[in-house]
């Protein structure tokens, strides 16, 4: 009988910290040993010459979300797609509508989740802060193991009042939960907007200018503001400019526990990149808005430096055609009512691979970090995903450094009619994707059967600050 259930042979494996050949032994999905010449396993899968690195960790995901366009997309297609790029975890959305209880609609969403094919969590999405959600939805989701609470400063839909921002994250630093936020000046957001569109100026390109980076760089501000006097960790998503990261590095030095993201399409395109190209630029609409190409090269000296330590897709699968698609609110009233994103599942790690690494920008052990360790451990998943050491999951991708191919949208495997990377050139791309000890992709053939993946439950976060420092800013005064 077979030592091992699975060996993954004569590979480099890649963490964030060190790159060894070593083979991997794996026993009822998790890692046993990391060795040199182990015995036969029950199931081998040959890396020689190839990258064997920890699946990946994709924390900003959008999937059968409440409240958004309803497009073909599934839990189903997208962790499918997502497996087809080596992500083998990621963490979406359960919305809270307005009116609507917070518990109900992560009961829900956890039944539609169940089709995954990958593990998975949940972002607590609060748009309507009631003192039932308070006092009893939110400490009890995160005592079970919801430990991340997303929140909007942009978007009339989603946007919180300042004071119910504050009464919710002074309630999650007392249970323990994370926030995460889209940050964006929600007013000066909707007065810019509302002055283009006086003017006449409604074409896909002006999004650019209704969204500029000041409205990003002061919603950070005053989060991480509030963060401060709070004592507690914020994450901010989509990190888009050299002004935005220098309001988190500057909170960092003043010891906030700040941290933040960006995502391959502000790695890769420009606020230039929508003009002149007519309807195809609602390919391009996704909010904040791509940057300069100034912004664009400061945003890899602040991954490079660990200002900014997570990469996701923000894979917000809207459809370009048809009723409800971005083309049709394209012409319906130009950007205000193109819906914003793109997808980015499958693409995330091959284009920041090819971006980052196979130009030398960052090292592969960078790549670990900002595709995998970072994001299990900001989000309370390391060290059972993230990484590959004895005891974790055995979520494994075997990486080919160099495959190169050209992105088209009809190989990849998600339920949107577009990519905008289409055309792109990456070099590195997944060859078997290995989730729990079980292979599930292999020489581009899914090879898992749907409802396998997980509910991941997740470790409370710790507040920043002890509470009697918090509370007394560490003297009595009275
Ligand atoms: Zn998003």
């Amino acid at each position: 009988m077979a030592e091992f259930d699975l060996v993954v042979r004569n590979g480099t494996v890649a963490t964030a910290a060190d790159t060894v050949r070593a083979d991997i032994g794996v026993i009822d999905g998790r890692v046993v040993v990391l060795g040199r010449d182990l015995p036969v396993g029950t199931r081998e899968v040959d890396a020689g010459g190839l990258l064997v690195l920890p699946g990946g960790v994709d924390t900003h995901v959008h999937v059968e979300q409440n409240g958004s366009p309803k497009g073909a997309e599934t839990f189903a297609s997208a962790s499918l797609s997502a497996a087809f790029g080596g992500t083998t975890t990621m963490i979406t959305h359960a919305r809270q509508g307005p009116g609507e209880s917070l518990r109900q609609c992560v009961e829900d969403y956890a039944l539609r989740a169940r089709a995954s094919v990958i593990d998975y969590a949940f972002h607590l999405l609060v748009t309507d802060v009631t003192p039932t959600l308070l006092d009893d939805d939110l400490p009890a989701l995160v005592a079970a193991g919801h430990t991340s609470v997303k929140v909007f400063m942009a978007t009339r839909s989603n946007a919180l009042s300042d004071p119910d921002l504050l009464a919710l994250m002074a309630r999650c630093r007392d249970a323990g939960a994370l926030i995460v936020v889209h940050a964006e000046n929600h007013a000066a957001m909707e007065f810019l907007t509302e002055t283009l569109q006086r003017a006449g100026h409604t074409a896909l390109p002006y999004n650019v200018l209704a969204k500029p980076a000041a409205i990003e760089r002061e919603a950070i501000h005053r989060i991480l503001t509030y963060a401060e006097l709070l004592g507690m960790p914020v994450h901010v998503f989509h990190v888009t400019s050299a002004d935005a990261a220098t309001e988190i590095e500057r909170a960092q030095q003043r010891g906030v526990a700040a941290s933040g993201e960006t995502c391959p399409q502000y790695l890769v395109f420009t606020e230039d990149d929508l003009r002149g190209n007519g309807e195809h630029a609602a390919n391009l609409i996704f909010g904040p808005p791509p940057r300069t190409s100034h912004d664009r090269d400061l945003l890899w000296s602040y991954l490079k430096r660990g200002v900014i330590d997570v990469i996701s897709s923000d894979h917000s699968p809207h459809p370009l055609a048809g009723p409800g698609g971005k083309l049709a609110g394209a012409r319906e009233g130009g950007f205000p009512t193109t819906p914003h994103g793109i997808p980015g599942l499958e693409t995330r790690m091959p284009l920041l691979f090819s971006t980052g690494v196979a130009t030398g920008k960052l090292t592969l052990n960078n790549f670990v970090a900002l595709t995998a360790t970072n994001p299990a451990k900001r989000f309370g998943l390391y060290p059972a995903k993230g990484t590959i050491a004895v005891g974790s999951d055995a979520d494994i991708v075997v990486w080919d450094p160099d495959h190169a191919r050209i992105i088209r949208n009809d190989q990849l495997h998600h339920q949107v009619d577009y990519t905008p990377y289409e055309g792109f050139e990456v070099r590195g791309w997944p060859r078997t994707v290995i989730s729990r000890g079980e292979v599930i992709i292999e020489g581009g053939m899914p090879g898992a059967r749907a409802n396998r993946g997980k509910w991941l439950r997740r470790e409370a976060q710790p507040a920043a600050t002890p509470l009697a420092e918090f509370l007394t800013n560490g003297a009595e005064l009275a």
